[in-house]
């Protein structure tokens, strides 16, 4: 049966392709009697679906080994292969089916009951969260009793694989980068979420907030994702897949038109240079940003080579991944943002001692974080300093809302500039320091900012969250996230005005600098440094070489004057008109 589910879009694009559901299903299986006749059958189904699923992860090692795929791939890989050759699992369900008489499903389920229990008892947080790939191990069993298993290489050579989630984090979905998925949903997360950030930089259709997704949509199903519109359309009929096809090859044409901008200045009609610059989570996403060719990168999430790891990475380790991206973007400018982790980015090896807080969002995140741990803020500023002896880096604090914490921040790379001159390591002595604004507070009292950095970056996606108290990651509060609030966009343009008042530079860097429907209105309030995932820098150019900069700008002038939401709406897409 055909059916719809609406969302939120988040990455544009159409996407048809198979879905491959992810994270947990009930584990309610039926429990029946098998007749003494058929327990020999019933032993011999189990056994098929285990070596079938034991295929499988072999499979897919073969691509977590692929080159360029992170080391965790393999590992988490091998994790679910011991964990299926366990006799608890692999062996005990035959007995269970033998002295029972009981189907394979319940027999397995009781089993992996017994174990995941045995993983409660563990003092160590990490082995305790193993009790999880214990699940998704039994689940692929389950999958493949119900002749269900995902057949990755029988899938149509033209069909993708549409990963269907309840919900993910930011690491999990991570992990999609390596492996060729063709569009993503999930049923939680806001748009500006950081899954859907991730899901945005894998540049695929994706759409969240679906609500019903993983409990309506079944393994295998044929799904089309219209990531524009936010929809998700299961097991369509042959018109409208015929139309959405047709649609597919007509974005993937205009695509293709947008690469002639690749090599063409970004400059608006009447001459003002903007620049372009990229977002990136990891250093390989460094081959993407010099396919589109921008000016460099605005935002370097460190945060994501904490992830998926059991322990946190070290100051070599660190000083190579940010030298990598140095060079490669040869002299021009590496934005480095130091650690921003709490709220829903969660870094493994420091599970267990993070707080627990009844507002992540609002609580000991980033910069706070970092200044209440300063051997891991230490490590990591010495590591972006010995870096940028090797190109134009760029030091970018996150969260910064107080003068002292300013003034810490500057003190500790004093103190990280001090190790490494008597550790006669080189190092970049004059490396400019920057501040993310994206509390209101910041934005609003910016005289102590101005006076200490070298230059800003407006977060717009907190920015949004914190000047309209609506937690970005909620889906349910999502339809109030609106960047055209007037008190958004007040509060970006003061920042603006304020920075070319006192000669630092502004950019903005949260996802209203990729939104091809903001750059007429970012450059009439005066933006002239965008930075954005690689994917939507030729989209955003198309809009501002044929924007002419002194006309937005009085009509912004003007636009500011409204409070009226629906006013304000009219006279943005007047601009795009
Ligand atoms: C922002 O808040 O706008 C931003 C760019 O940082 P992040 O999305 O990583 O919080
Ligand atoms: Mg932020």
């Amino acid at each position: 049966m055909s059916f719809a589910l609406h969302g939120l879009a988040v990455s544009s694009g159409i996407a048809i392709g198979r879905a491959h559901l992810v994270s947990h299903a009930t584990l309610e299986v039926a429990h029946y009697k098998v007749r003494d006749k058929e327990v020999a059958t019933e032993i011999e189904r189990f056994d098929a679906a285990v070596a079938a699923v034991r295929a499988e992860l072999e499979a897919l090692k073969g691509e977590a080994s692929a080159p360029g795929t992170p080391s965790e791939m393999a590992a988490f890989v091998d994790i679910h292969a011991m964990i299926l050759a366990d006799p608890m699992l692999a062996e005990q369900p035959r007995d269970l089916i033998r002295e029972r008489r009981c189907n394979a499903e319940w027999a397995l389920v009781q089993q992996m009951e017994q174990l995941a229990a045995q993983f409660d008892d563990f003092e160590d947080a990490y082995l305790r969260e193993r009790k999880h790939d214990v699940v998704q191990v039994v689940e692929r069993v389950l999958k493949a009793l119900m002749g269900k298993a995902r057949k990755m290489t029988k899938r149509g050579r033209d069909e993708d694989l549409i990963v269907v989630a309840h919900d993910l984090s930011p690491a999990d979905t991570i992990q999609f980068k390596n492996l060729k998925i063709g569009g993503f949903v999930t049923d939680l997360g806001g748009a500006t979420s950081h899954t859907a950030i991730v899901a945005r930089s894998l540049a695929i259709p994706a759409v969240v907030g679906l609500h019903h997704a993983r409990p309506l949509v079944r393994e295998d199903d044929l799904v089309i994702v219209d990531g524009s519109r936010g929809v998700l359309i299961v097991e369509p009929d042959a018109r409208v897949l015929e139309e959405y096809r047709l649609r597919k090859s007509e974005l993937e044409l205009e695509r293709s038109k947008l690469k002639r901008l690749k090599n063409a200045r970004s400059t608006t009609l009447d001459g003002d240079e903007v620049a372009l610059q990229a977002n990136i989570e990891l250093p390989q996403d460094i081959e993407q940003v010099r396919e589109v060719g921008a000016d460099g990168i605005g935002l370097f999430r460190t945060e994501f080579l904490f992830m998926n790891r059991d322990e946190l990475p070290g100051e070599d380790e660190q000083y190579e991944a940010y030298k990598a991206v140095a060079k490669a973007m040869a002299g021009r400018p590496v934005t480095i943002r130091t650690l921003d982790l709490g709220a829903d980015k969660e870094a493994r090896a420091l599970a267990g001692s993070e707080r627990q807080s009844t507002n992540p969002a609002l609580g000991l995140r980033a910069i706070r974080y970092c200044l209440a741990e300063p051997q891991i803020f230490l490590t990591q500023l010495r590591a972006i300093l010995r870096a940028a002896h090797y190109g134009n880096i760029r030091i970018l604090i996150p969260m910064l809302a107080h003068v002292a914490e300013i003034e810490q921040t500057l003190a500790m790379v004093a103190q990280a500039k001090a190790q490494l001159r008597a550790t006669r390591h080189k190092f970049d002595e004059n490396i400019r320091i920057g501040g993310m604004i994206e509390i209101p507070a910041a934005a609003l009292a910016l005289g102590p900012f101005i006076k200490r950095l070298h230059f800003l970056s407006l977060g717009t996606n907190d920015l949004i969250q914190y000047t309209l108290a609506i937690d970005r990651s909620d889906e349910a509060v999502a339809h109030l996230y609106d960047p055209l609030h007037p008190a958004v966009l007040r509060l970006i343009h003061q920042t603006i005005v304020a920075g070319a008042r006192a000669e630092i530079p502004v950019a903005v860097c949260g996802e209203m600098a990729g939104d091809p429907a903001m750059t007429r209105l970012l450059i009439g309030l005066g933006l002239r440094q965008f930075s954005m995932h690689p994917s939507l820098i030729l989209e955003v150019k198309q809009q501002v070489v044929t924007a002419d900069a002194e006309m937005l700008a009085m009509r912004v002038n003007r636009l500011l004057r409204f409070e009226e939401p629906d006013r304000l709406r009219e006279l943005v897409e007047k601009l795009n008109a």
